[in-house]
């Protein structure tokens, strides 16, 4: 089941101004597909959204930043003035370009994000082979060099960014060290993904 709570009322630090956060509270992974990139979707699977939009300035937004609103009891906050998640394609490139990414690991959510947001028009797609502009070739590039090739998880996703951006030396040298047993099913997908000559982003399982 899953359970949506009211909706958190929060205040843009750019504007001041006001705008309803979706307070999800629970979901479950029946159904769920579990794409190659890491990502995870499906009927019931909800992420609790990281990124957003000010519905008033359009100012990018890290919600977990923005503050509850204290709102005098009168006052009223339509439930259409919701946050926006629809990122656009620039808004990743601005994000990574401003002060809106400070560590490490806003740089790295921000950019598997992305790639991400890119994979999600091939997902399914006939094309074997999808087409990706030089910036969003950049971004793959520089996210698989933040991966630690000490760590299955990152190196396998290493491995998969590789063989999406036609690296195929590259994807077989990170495949070639053994993984955790939790990792086997991902890494044996990649690679026979690999041997197929894919490059699109394809499903690893899917849970019943
Ligand atoms: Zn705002």
């Amino acid at each position: 089941m899953t359970f949506i709570g009211r909706p958190l009322v929060k205040q843009c630090l750019r504007c001041g101004d006001f705008f309803c956060e979706s307070n999800v509270m629970s979901g479950n992974t029946f159904g769920a597909i579990h794409w190659s990139d890491g990502k995870v979707s499906g009927p019931y699977v909800l992420e609790i959204p990281a990124l957003g939009k000010c519905p008033h300035c359009k100012g990018l937004l890290w919600l977990q930043d923005a503050p509850r609103a204290v709102l005098a009891a009168t006052t009223r906050v339509a439930p259409n003035l919701s946050m926006h998640l629809d990122w656009k394609e620039e808004d990743y490139s601005t994000a990574l370009a401003s002060d809106f990414v400070q560590t490490r690991q806003q740089e790295l959510f921000v950019r598997n994000r992305w790639w991400w947001a890119i994979n999600d028009g091939h997902r399914g797609h006939p094309s074997k082979h999808p087409t990706r502009t030089p910036t969003q070739h950049a971004n793959m590039e520089a996210l698989a060099e933040m991966f630690s090739e000490s760590n299955d998880e990152e190196r396998l996703l290493r491995a998969e960014l590789a063989r999406e951006l036609g690296q195929q030396q590259e994807a077989a040298r990170l495949l070639s060290r053994e993984v955790r047993i939790t990792g086997a099913q991902f890494a044996q997908r990649i690679t026979e993904l690999l041997r197929e000559g894919s490059r699109r982003v394809e499903i690893v399982y899917v849970n019943g």
